[in-house]
């Protein structure tokens, strides 16, 4: 079961990811974009877990970390990110913990809140080719009986299967999407950091 605590842990883990590879997705942003995702999310990141204190409810934590990463954070994942994280705290509710159920339902509430705001599909080479398939894993764990222990391991590797996925394929939202053919061949920077965000939640929640 996902406590506050233990949510406010995710994020402190996601900070720490995105800071230690802040460089590498940088890397991947400058082949296919214009090589800010790494600052991006480190400094959007940094700023949330400054901000964060320690709320009661869950949707009291989702709903500054929202906020902050749509307010610290300009370009396309700022206000992606921002709008995952509002949906999944608004879902979550005013609640202290979150079961399997829950936790898989405020992630699909993100989730549908990214393809509302960014439009894109699977496939599109974006952020949703690693949320997607982690969100099928996590259910499908669960449904055979795993606990959210095992559905976020199989959620974070799911995610990076996703992520690896991204590197043929031409973008057809974002940035990318301006290079035309010449953007296959090289990992979606934003699948990258979402493959990082599961990772960070199943070592949370191990
Ligand atoms: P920007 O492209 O504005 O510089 P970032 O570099 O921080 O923003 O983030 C780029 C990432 O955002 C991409 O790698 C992609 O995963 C994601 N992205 C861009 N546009 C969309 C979209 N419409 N829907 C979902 N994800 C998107
Ligand atoms: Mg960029
Ligand atoms: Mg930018």
């Amino acid at each position: 079961t996902a406590t506050v605590a233990l949510l406010t842990d995710w994020l402190e883990r996601f900070r720490a990811a995105v800071v230690e590879n802040q460089s590498y997705l940088t890397e991947l942003d400058s082949a296919i974009g214009d090589a800010d995702h790494g600052s991006n999310m480190a400094r959007g990141m940094t700023a949330v877990v400054e901000k964060a204190g320690e709320p009661a409810t869950v949707d009291a934590l989702f709903r500054t970390v929202g906020m902050t990463l749509v307010s610290t954070v300009g370009g396309a994942s700022g206000p992606l990110y921002g709008t995952f994280f509002l949906r999944f705290g608004t879902t979550a509710g005013a609640v202290e913990t979150l079961d399997g159920p829950a936790l898989s339902a405020a992630l699909h509430a993100g989730l549908a809140g990214v393809l509302q705001r960014g439009n894109a599909e699977v496939g599109d080479k974006t952020m949703v080719d690693a949320l997607t398939p982690a969100l099928a894993a996590f259910d499908a764990s669960l449904e055979s009986g795993g606990d959210v222990a095992d559905a976020t391991r199989a959620a974070a590797d799911a995610a990076a299967k996703g992520r690896d996925a991204t590197e043929p394929l031409v973008a057809r939202k974002g940035r990318a999407s301006y290079l035309g053919d010449r953007s296959a061949g090289h990992l979606d920077p934003g699948a990258t950091s979402t493959a990082l965000l599961f990772e960070a939640l199943a070592a949370a929640l191990a």
